[in-house]
């Protein structure tokens, strides 16, 4: 198909198909798949690029590198994220970037935005002009629906994902817990799971009272920083209002979990807020598994260990397992543990 031969009804088609998705996990798959329909296309896939040295607050060498992720991310698997097109290693082109390989064309679609990541989708197949043409128009089309989703879906001062994307994550990873529950009754620690924690900044109403809300906010902006320096490229990161923010870790065991977690606790203890100075976060945490388990019972359990970490002393992680455990010693009910 070329761009003389498409119908006007075809072109409306295509545009109802993209423009009709509610969120940008379901506007890419789709994007993906009108692609496939051309016959003139072998392959599209859609990529994020998150370059942390662009960052504005980088100071550790760790971070100086590019993470890149295909999507829709598998994090039920981690062997799939470094499997990337060498191609997206350089900087991104302006416009589409054809090059020839193996009897194919390559075209490299950038999706550049403000908003969010730096976003490409690859497509491998054999284009003429006006094949380039057509791809340019869809490629419009998408990126501007990308900026809409990302002004809906992702927070204005630190750029992650907001509590409406959260919500739409979290049902994900629950359905593929729920769907692959046969492996989730042999509980044991060589097993790896996905957690979900949020994360609240100690006593920040001191920050905004002490040294005004301005450098409240750059506290915030760090803080979201730090986040996306430490944690991996497949965990899911996000502010969930106000000093409040959550991460989905994905695919690791409960050891690691608490590592994990204790090691962000200890970064952010140790770094220097401008001006602010120290900052401390509490942490409460637990696992996403079980057959029954919906969202905002997950997110209950945080919310009920970080309550804890904050009635015990804050700067400090706790995980719902654990609480359960020493209720269990005390011959308690979680529930009527006075503290809740
Ligand atoms: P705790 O250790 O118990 O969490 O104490 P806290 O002071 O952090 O908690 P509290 O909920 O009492 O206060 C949270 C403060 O966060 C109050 C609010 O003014 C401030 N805040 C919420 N959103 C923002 C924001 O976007 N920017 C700034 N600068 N402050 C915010
Ligand atoms: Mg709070
Ligand atoms: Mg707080």
């Amino acid at each position: 198909m070329t761009i003389q031969t498409v119908s006007a009804e075809q072109c409306f088609s295509w545009a109802h198909d993209i423009t009709y998705c509610p969120d940008y996990l379901t506007l890419t798959p789709v994007f993906i798949s009108l692609l496939h329909t051309l016959e003139w296309v072998h392959t599209a896939d859609a990529y994020e690029i998150y370059d942390t040295s662009k960052t504005k607050f980088t100071t550790d060498i760790d971070s100086l590198q590019l993470h890149i992720t295909k999507l829709p991310l598998d994090f039920g698997n981690d062997e799939n994220t470094n499997n990337h097109p060498p191609a997206l290693n350089n900087p991104l082109p302006k416009t589409i970037e054809i090059t020839h390989e193996n009897g194919l064309h390559h075209a490299i679609l950038p999706v550049a935005t403000d908003s969010g990541p730096d976003r490409a989708i690859l497509v491998k197949g054999l284009f003429n002009d006006d094949a380039v043409t057509l791809l340019s128009h869809l490629l419009k089309l998408y990126r501007n629906q990308v900026i809409l989703h990302d002004h809906k879906e992702r927070d204005v001062l630190t750029n992650l994902p907001n509590r409406q994307s959260l919500e739409m994550r979290l049902m994900e990873v629950c359905d593929y817990y729920q769907r692959n529950k046969h492996t989730q009754f042999e509980a044991s620690e060589q097993l790896k799971y996905s957690w979900i924690a949020v994360l609240d900044i100690d006593h920040f109403k001191r920050v905004n009272d002490n040294f005004g809300h301005l450098y409240g906010d750059e506290v915030l902006l760090h803080f979201s920083q730090l986040m996306q320096r430490k944690f991996r490229h497949i965990d899911f990161l996000f502010r969930y209002g106000g000093e409040e923010f959550v991460v989905i870790l994905n695919r690791v065991n409960a050891t690691d979990a608490r590592t994990v977690f204790d090691r962000f606790r200890s970064a952010v203890e140790t770094y220097n807020f401008p001006l602010v100075g120290k900052v401390t976060v509490s942490i409460g945490v637990t696992c996403i598994q079980g057959s029954t388990i919906l969202p905002m019972t997950l997110l209950d359990r945080a919310d009920k260990s970080l309550y804890y970490a904050k009635e015990h002393g804050r700067n400090q992680v706790v995980m719902y397992e654990d609480m359960e455990v020493i209720a269990e010693d005390t011959d308690n009910d979680l529930n009527d543990i006075e503290l809740f």
